[in-house]
C-alpha cells in the first residue's frame, strides 16, 4: 500500500534561508527541525525534500556539491534520530551556459513534477500527503500535485505570508515546521484533500 509523505522545501523551511548555499558553513538547521522530522517518521510519513537549485544551472555550485550539502544535513540530523528519505532537486536555469541545465522545465517549483516523480519512485500516496514550504511557489507546487499545503512563516514566509498571490491558497499558514507537523498530525485523519 502507498505510504503518505511530507514533502519539504529546504531553504527557509528546514534550514535558515541564506540565499545560494555554496559553502557548508552556510547550512544552519532550525533548532526544531530534528524534533519535527522525528515526529513525522514516528507517525509513518516518508520525508522527501523538494528543492529548486538553479544555483547548479547558474554555475554557482555543481551537483556533487549539492550532494555534499545534503550529506552534511543528514549528518547533522542523524544524532537525534531524524532522517530525510530522499532529496529531489531542480538544477535548471533558463539562461544557463551549461547545455543540459538550460531549459524551461516542469520540475522547477511551482511546477509539480518533482513531487509527482517522488510519488512514482517511492510509491507515495498524494491524497494522504502534505507539502510544507516558506514560499507561495511551494504551496502552488503542492496544490498542483494534489497534496495539502502549508505555508510557514520562517525564511521568506516571514513576509510572503502577508501577500498571497491570486489563485494560490494554502490549507494552513503556521509559524514554523514544528507547528506545521503538529497541524499535519491533527489533520491527517481528516481524509481526502480539502480542495477539489
Ligand atoms: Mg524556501
Ligand atoms: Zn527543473
Amino acid at each position: 500500500m502507498s505510504r503518505p509523505a511530507v514533502f519539504l522545501d529546504r531553504d527557509g523551511t528546514i534550514v535558515e534561508e541564506r540565499g545560494y548555499i555554496d559553502r557548508l558553513d552556510l547550512l544552519d538547521v532550525f533548532p526544531w527541525t530534528s524534533d519535527a522530522l522525528r515526529l513525522l517518521r514516528r507517525a509513518g510519513f516518508a520525508i522527501v525534500v523538494i528543492t529548486n537549485q538553479s544555483a547548479i544551472g547558474r554555475g554557482i555550485i555543481d551537483e556533487a556539491f549539492l550532494d555534499a550539502v545534503h550529506r552534511e544535513l543528514d549528518a547533522r540530523l542523524a544524532p537525534s534520530g531524524a532522517k530525510i528519505d530522499a532529496y529531489y532537486f531542480c538544477p535548471h536555469f533558463v539562461d544557463s551556459r551549461i547545455d543540459r541545465y538550460r531549459m524551461v522545465c516542469r520540475c522547477r517549483k511551482p511546477g509539480s513534477e518533482l513531487v509527482e516523480r517522488a510519488c512514482r519512485d517511492l510509491d507515495l500516496d498524494p491524497a494522504r500527503s502534505f507539502m510544507v514550504g516558506d514560499r507561495w511557489i511551494d504551496v502552488a507546487c503542492g496544490g498542483g500535485a494534489g497534496v495539502r499545503s502549508i505555508l510557514v512563516r520562517t525564511g521568506h514566509g516571514a513576509h510572503e505570508a502577508d501577500v498571497p498571490p491570486d489563485g494560490v491558497r494554502p490549507d494552513a499558514i503556521l509559524d514554523n515546521l514544528l507547528a506545521a507537523v503538529g497541524w499535519i498530525l491533527r489533520t491527517r485523519e481528516a481524509g481526502a484533500p480539502a480542495r477539489g
